[in-house]
């Protein structure tokens, strides 16, 4: 018989509930300190990139710078042994500058051109120009300012782009007598360009470039940008003012960039070293990629550990819901012995939930037993006995009842009081209980009537029994100081009767012509044919 009524387990387990619970906190302190370590990852990576990128613009501005000192100061020192020369000898002077062109490789062209624009010399001899006269352009400038001249780049009527140098000459007298102009064609072969002409995009997508005064792009890795104006980018907006800086940066077509920017002092260009923002951003991916697989092994390690502190945790009650869930379905069994658990709640709560289990099972038991007792004798009742023949009934089992009543009772308890009419029936109880055999049945069917139920017994057999009872009875000393005597009725299923009426009718009326016979008796019910009962 089920204590609890039959409880529905639905929900979650408790063990899921804790494993989930802590893989999420984990999982969102992973998150955020995945998102912390990516902020300041970004922020360390960007600044690193600007300053590494400012260090190299810096180098390269650097580099420029000399390398404009060193041109002037050849430039000069060639200068100054021209105007030397006693003579200005053409023959002297034009060996002089293809000697310097070829071993200093700082300028693809050398000049003299006099005061008045006339070409003396010039190395080498295929610019073609020996012999001309130069009435205009920035060669004109460069012999009427009579001073050192650095020209912005420019494009030269034969398309190049070209950088002019020049000295002006003075002969022993002091007069003047012109220039020595030396030009860079700036994409053509010369230090300057073996320097800044052939840098490349490296794998981290950074690269360099050099702007003129102006703005126009003079040194690009894309060759087809040079001469591009790139004013609207406002790195080289504050490279023309002159302005030195790194800071992120939308480029002209449209490409964000980290770039440093540092102005050349010599001639007013600009070096930009940049790196695309997106090459931050993978490496910030493949770093981000490799920390979560760092952390995947000791997480799932941790999940692990966690499944099993919850299971460990969650066990007492998973065995207080499985006891609890059994005792529903009414295969509870007792909890013998449970191993005390480490968690204070838990134990607590186990000891509590298996005290009340069994003082509701002991109680249980003892309503049972109170259901189905009679209280003054302790034998079986009525209800239960009926309940019991039911089931002989329905599995179609042989069985004897035999209705057994008190002799006189009424005098007993008229004489001696009720009281001792109680012990009687107890007494006679204890009686009954001990003659019958150990599968055979006594119970008290009401007052000071019994019923003895014999399974299996035939109609005689049970018959037989009763007479030795009643004859035991007959010769014990009941409480009261004499004997007390029983008539009983006997019937058999199934040979006297197939339900129960009939057969408790039976033998009640074979009770009744005990009586009638006059007592201290046994009648065997007739069978149903003749209705008479059977006398002995
Ligand atoms: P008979 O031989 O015809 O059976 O005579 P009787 O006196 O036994 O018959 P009757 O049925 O008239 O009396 C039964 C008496 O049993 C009446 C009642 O007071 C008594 N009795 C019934 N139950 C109890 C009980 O629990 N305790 C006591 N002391 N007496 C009871
Ligand atoms: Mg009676
Ligand atoms: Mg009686």
């Amino acid at each position: 018989m089920a204590l609890l009524p039959k409880l529905q387990s639905r929900g979650i387990r408790l063990a899921a509930v804790l494993t989930l619970l802590v893989a999420v906190a984990v999982l969102c302190a992973l998150f955020i300190q995945l998102i912390a370590s990516y902020q300041s990852e970004k922020n360390s990576l960007t600044d690193t990139t600007l300053t590494l990128n400012y260090s190299n613009a810096n180098k390269i501005a650097g580099t420029i710078d000399s390398l404009f000192t060193s041109m002037r100061s050849s430039l000069k020192a060639t200068a100054e042994h021209v105007s030397e020369t006693d003579a200005f000898d053409a023959g002297d002077i034009q060996r002089e500058l293809e000697l310097i062109r070829v071993t200093s490789r700082y300028f693809n062209s050398l000049s003299w051109v006099d005061e008045t624009g006339y070409v003396h010399n010039i190395a080498p001899l295929s610019v073609g120009l020996k012999g001309k006269t130069i009435k205009s352009g920035l060669t004109k400038v460069a012999i009427d300012l009579r001073r050192p001249y650095s020209s912005e780049p420019y494009i030269a009527p034969s398309g190049r782009l070209i950088v002019l140098l020049s000295e002006p000459l003075y002969n022993r007298a002091g007069e003047y007598r012109g220039i020595l102009a030396g030009s860079i064609y700036l994409q053509e072969s010369n230090i300057l360009y073996e320097i800044l002409g052939n840098n490349v995009v490296d794998e981290t997508g950074s690269y360099f470039y050099v702007t003129g005064p102006d703005g126009r792009i003079l040194y690009h890795p894309d060759h087809t940008r040079i001469g591009d104006n790139s004013d609207a980018n406002p790195v080289v907006h504050r490279l023309r003012e002159g302005l030195n800086g790194k800071q992120q940066v939308t480029n002209t077509v449209d490409t964000p960039m980290l770039a440093a920017y540092v102005s050349v002092h010599q001639n007013r260009w600009g070096v930009v070293q940049q790196t695309p923002v997106e090459a931050v951003h993978d490496r910030l991916a493949a770093n981000l990629r490799r920390q979560v697989l760092y952390m995947l092994a000791p997480f799932l390690l941790l999940l692990l550990i966690v499944v099993f502190i919850a299971r460990k945790l969650a066990q007492p009650f998973v065995s207080l819901a499985d006891t609890v869930k059994r005792m529903s379905e009414g295969t509870y069994t007792p909890i013998a012995h449970t191993k005390p658990h480490w968690n204070r709640e838990a134990e607590l709560l186990t000891k509590t939930v298996i005290f009340a289990m069994e003082e509701m099972r002991k109680n249980n038991k003892q309503l049972i037993l109170e259901a189905s007792t009679d209280p003054l004798t302790g034998l079986m009742n009525r209800r239960t006995m009926t309940d019991i023949m039911d089931g002989w009934f329905e599995a179609r089992m042989r069985f004897a009842i035999v209705i057994l009543d008190i002799d006189y009772f009424k005098s007993v308890n008229d004489t001696f009081g009720h009281q001792a009419g109680d012990e009687v029936l107890r007494s006679l109880a204890r009686t009954l209980n001990h003659s019958v055999r150990r599968n055979d049945l006594c119970c008290r069917y009401g007052g000071e009537e019994f019923v003895l139920l014999f399974p299996g017994l035939r109609a005689d057999e049970a018959f037989a029994q009763a007479e030795r009872i009643r004859r035991k009875v007959e010769r014990m000393s009941a409480p009261i100081g004499r004997s007390v005597t029983v008539s009983m009725g006997v019937a058999e299923y199934p040979s006297h009767a197939d339900t129960m009426e009939t057969l408790i009718e039976l033998a009640d009326r074979a009770l009744y012509q005990a009586k009638q016979n006059g007592r201290n008796q046994t009648v065997l019910a007739s069978s149903r044919d003749t209705g008479e009962p059977d006398m002995e």
